[in-house]
């Protein structure tokens, strides 16, 4: 089996390794794959393994040789699932492996927004506090989150999590998902995505991205929204329409925003979001904690193997 992996680098920078597959073939590991030699570097390959880089109808098209499509992360949109399907090729996820570092990263987010830890901490060492009349001193507005409501838009595995955190903050949790289901219940309480605008105060975005689920926050929704609405997004970037949040941000209309994916990553020097004071932006990292990709690398090499034994798991094309 020949194995190609177009884009390993932010998965194992260096600190993990690629030996599962390294035992289930003969293996070649680019860090990262400009477009324009996805396929020539694919050349014969036959499983071909992805984090980010673009797998397109052309791609397919010109790769006979592709029987397997590995995709290094659980959101699979950069694979044209299509492409792959009528040519027989199943495309792999990874369902689950950094739920609890996702959710984590939200409330990391959002708690950032509630007392800006990191920049209190700089104002400190640069002299703030000694310089201070007062025994203590805040530079923005500080909340407590008890009591305060969390809106979940995709109340799947990560959903679930930030909504036993926000929980455990003593906030009232609500969840919009076309799919209920029994676990869920036991966590928030499911209402019409209509009514979750109108009354959280904070709106998590956990749903995968589909053509239904792109700008799900736009004009239209922010209008909905409460005044003064938090929004948080480490799902998929494209979810949110960055001119209307931006606008809103700038408005007051939405307090803040904590968002660790945007439409086009790396994000653009020109995306409007940069310029809102209010909006806390990370680079994409929500997944990234040792545990998860170390957790991410063996699902990833237990794919294929299953694949190569003739019982193909987590296939999302079936
Ligand atoms: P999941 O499949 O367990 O949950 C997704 C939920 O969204 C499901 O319950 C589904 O019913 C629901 N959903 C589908 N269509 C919807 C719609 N139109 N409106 C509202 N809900 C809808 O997936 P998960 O493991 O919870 O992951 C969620 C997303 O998180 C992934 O799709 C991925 O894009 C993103 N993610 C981001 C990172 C990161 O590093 N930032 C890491 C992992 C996953």
């Amino acid at each position: 089996m020949k194995i190609v992996i177009l884009d390993g680098y932010t998965e194992n920078p260096g600190d993990l390794t690629w030996d599962g597959f390294e035992q289930l073939g003969q293996l070649k590991v680019y860090d990262r794959t400009p477009k324009d030699q996805v396929a020539e570097r694919i050349g014969d390959g036959e499983a071909i393994i992805v984090n980010k880089t673009a797998l397109t109808e052309e791609v397919f098209a010109a790769c006979p040789s592709i029987r397997y499509v590995g995709v290094l992360a659980t959101g699979y949109n950069v694979v044209d699932i299509e492409a792959a399907k009528k040519r027989g090729i199943p495309v792999c996820n990874i369902p689950a492996y950094g739920t609890g570092a996702v959710a984590q990263m939200t409330m990391a987010l959002l708690l950032e927004i509630c007392h800006h830890v990191g920049e209190h901490s700089n104002a400190v060492k640069e002299g703030e506090w000694s310089d201070c009349q007062d025994w203590c001193f805040w530079k923005h507005p500080l909340m407590e989150l008890s009591g305060k409501t969390m809106g979940i838009i995709g109340f799947g595995r990560i959903g679930q999590a930030v909504g036993q955190l926000a929980k455990a903050f003593g906030m009232e949790v609500l969840a919009y998902d076309p799919y209920e289901r029994e676990n869920g219940k036991a966590i928030a309480a499911y209402v019409t995505r209509d009514q979750l605008l109108a009354r959280a105060d904070v709106i998590s975005l956990h749903c995968p991205l589909f053509p239904d689920t792109k700008g799900i926050i736009g004009r239209e929704t922010i209008g909905k929204m409460k005044d003064g609405v938090i929004i948080l997004n480490t799902s998929r970037g494209p979810l949110v329409d960055e001119e209307a949040l931006a606008e809103a941000l700038n408005s007051g209309k939405v307090y803040a925003a904590g968002l660790d994916v945007v439409s086009e990553e790396p994000i653009r020097k020109d995306n409007p979001l940069l310029s809102c004071s209010n909006c806390l932006i990370t680079p994409h990292i929500a997944w990234a904690p040792l545990e998860s990709r170390k957790r991410l690398m063996e699902i990833a090499a237990a794919n294929l193997e299953a694949f190569i034994k003739g019982k193909p798991q987590n296939v999302v094309n079936p």
